[in-house]
């Protein structure tokens, strides 16, 4: 087996669209398939490391696998971290419209978590660019 290029296996990461929004590849420097890459999950918000033989093999996200799955006060937790509005509704998942309640202009809006995520939430964050 040829070694990959960096190039190669971040073109491989972030066309990964299986899980929700799917991944990013953080780590700049790729050895070989059993050195730790740093992947971030778009749709949760969390980076993990996983290895490249394992990724191949569908080693995915272990937060929104496995037993972990994000309550709706953690998300707030995280909203409140990051100063974006507050989640009014139910977390169901990145993907998975509910309430939001802006935290600069204070209106209400419904909206998937992943667009307020990534900063896309109340229509006032958009004005100020
Ligand atoms: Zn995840
Ligand atoms: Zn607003």
């Amino acid at each position: 087996m040829t070694k990959k290029s960096i190039d190669e296996v971040a073109n491989d990461i972030n066309s990964d669209n299986s899980d929700e929004a799917g991944y990013q590849l953080l780590s700049t420097i790729y050895i070989n398939n059993k050195s730790k890459l740093e992947v971030y999950h778009k749709a949760c918000g969390k980076s993990y490391f996983v290895n490249y033989k394992d990724w191949r093999d569908g080693n995915r996200c272990p937060y929104c696998r496995g037993t972990h799955k994000k309550t709706t006060q953690e998300f707030n937790e995280e909203l409140e971290r990051k100063h974006l509005p507050y989640i009014c509704g139910k977390y169901n998942g990145a993907l998975v419209k509910t309430g939001f309640v802006c935290n600069r202009c204070g209106r209400a809006f419904n909206t998937r978590p992943i667009d307020v995520l990534q900063g896309h939430g109340c229509n006032c964050y958009k004005k100020e660019k």
